[in-house]
């Protein structure tokens, strides 16, 4: 069984990984929430970059 599939976020301010949007999704919607992503524990919405899977600890 596999996790749903999902983009995270990396916040290059605090290193924090989070969830962004599960996928499967429209490209412009995941663009979008990439776009809009807010670093769940700093709050931080400028330096969010889409992490590689190995960066991603909590499925
Ligand atoms: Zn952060």
């Amino acid at each position: 069984m596999h996790e749903p599939r999902a983009i995270h976020g990396k916040c290059t301010d605090c290193g924090n990984v989070f969830r962004v949007i599960e996928l499967p999704a429209p490209l412009t919607a995941a663009a979008e929430a990439m776009r809009r992503a807010t670093c769940t524990r700093c709050g931080s919405t400028k330096r969010i970059v889409i992490a590689r899977d190995e960066e991603v600890t909590n499925g």
